[in-house]
């Protein structure tokens, strides 16, 4: 045992509660929806998940689940290509790669691992990968996983990703792909992809989206940014999460032409050495895609609300970033004044977070809320009375 280690790890975790930047995590005693009750018995308005469709207490993705544990078990106890393939993983792969046009698409049991995964089987050191530098954790990391050439263009700057396309070109890059989040999920800000697919077009790039913030409820019929912009069939590579809008349990996926879908199976570290999915939760997210297909009224519900909410919240003087989509920041600057907000908030029956330094960059702290389309508008009236007499008594507004 070495005691200058664990003296540091005290140190440190010190520093980030003097810094007022330690995160606590609240136990919740209901299932996840609009209202749930805390451990401590409170009642509160929930503003914070990313249950965008309210898809996470469903009656009918519950029972495919439950069916699921009776008819396949709980667990496969295997990677894919041992023995953990059951007809069900083949089956939501086919749906989901249908249902975002895609010729074929992998599982991986989150995001974080499909994005951790795709970079490196599929590009080596002659090739270049441009990543927008607002980009989700779990894309960085997967870059930093592949030795192609990096390159990092200023958030959503069209000019910086062309100087970037320009250089990857004189630097003569075999193969060139630009990465970006589809909806950047710290600002509710959609990424430019319409023109990102067309400078894509010019240099001969390819584009890799994170849609993760959208499948489900972006787009006419939910198929996330690509349908937003009118570029589907254009966005070569998407990957996405099913712990979102798709039910919120955990799993991810990298939907792309079938020879990518191929390789990655052969060659994807966290897709070889990890285990299945539940049955179940394949299952379940086969409901939650039904749902998706068959009751567009929820994604027009989250846009009512989305508009709604935000419309109010600027007449009171709130500094909002974004734009119609249901993450709504409220931007606060410092991480002190977003740490009493979200406790003044909960005191009165709101459940917001307030996000800071690491996840965002120093001062630009704030309160980021999530609206679904089961919100009812009582329950934004109230959140946005609360707001009103928190902002008011904290002076933010
Ligand atoms: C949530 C999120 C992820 C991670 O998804 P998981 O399935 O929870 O691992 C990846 N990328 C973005 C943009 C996300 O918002």
């Amino acid at each position: 045992m070495s005691k200058s280690f664990y003296n540091l790890i005290d140190n440190e975790v010190s520093q980030i509660v003097e810094d007022n930047l330690f995160k606590s995590e609240r136990l919740i005693a209901t299932p996840q929806q609009a209202s749930i009750k805390l451990i401590d018995g409170k009642d509160v308005l929930n503003f914070c998940a990313n249950d965008y469709l309210g898809l996470a207490n469903n009656q009918l993705v519950k029972k495919a689940a439950a069916e699921s544990l009776e008819d396949d078990g709980f667990g496969m106890a295997s990677v894919r290509f041992i023995c953990g393939t059951n007809n069900v993983h083949r089956e939501l792969e086919k749906k989901l790669s249908e249902f975002l046009g895609y010729e074929d698409s992998i599982l991986y049991v989150a995001c974080f691992d499909a994005n951790g995964g795709l970079f490196e089987p599929l590009f080596g050191k002659e090739d270049a990968i441009i990543s927008d530098s607002l980009n989700h954790a779990s894309i960085i990391d997967g870059i930093r996983l592949c030795k192609a050439e990096r390159y990092r263009y200023q958030h959503s700057d069209m000019s910086s990703l062309e100087q970037c396309l320009q250089q990857a070109k004189e630097n003569k890059a075999r193969h060139i792909v630009i990465a970006t989040d589809g909806v950047f999920s710290m600002d509710g800000t959609y990424a430019k992809l319409d023109q990102i697919c067309e400078l894509a077009e010019k240099y001969d790039a390819l584009v890799m989206v994170d849609d993760c913030h959208a499948t489900g409820f972006v787009g006419k019929n939910g198929k996330g940014t690509p349908e937003h912009f009118g570029v589907e069939g254009k966005v070569d590579i998407l990957t996405g999460t099913l712990g979102k809008a798709l039910g919120g349990a955990s799993g991810g996926f990298i939907c792309a032409k079938e020879n990518v879908v191929q390789l990655l199976k052969q060659r994807s570290r966290p897709y070889l050495f990890s285990n299945a999915l539940s049955p179940s939760i394949v299952k379940a997210t086969l409901q939650a895609l039904e749902i998706v297909e068959n009751e567009p009224d929820r994604r027009a519900r989250i846009k009512e609300n989305t508009l709604y909410f935000r419309e109010k919240m600027n007449e009171l003087g709130f500094t909002l970033k974004g734009e119609s989509h249901p993450i709504t920041p409220v931007m606060l600057g410092d991480a002190e004044i977003a740490q009493k907000m979200s406790a003044a908030l909960l005191e009165k029956g709101l459940y917001a977070v307030g996000f800071f330094y690491p996840v965002v960059p120093k001062g630009q702290a704030r309160i980021r809320l999530q609206l679904t389309s089961e919100h009812t508008k009582n329950q934004l009236d109230k959140a946005i009375e609360i707001f009103e007499e928190v902002g008011k008594s904290l002076k933010v507004i």
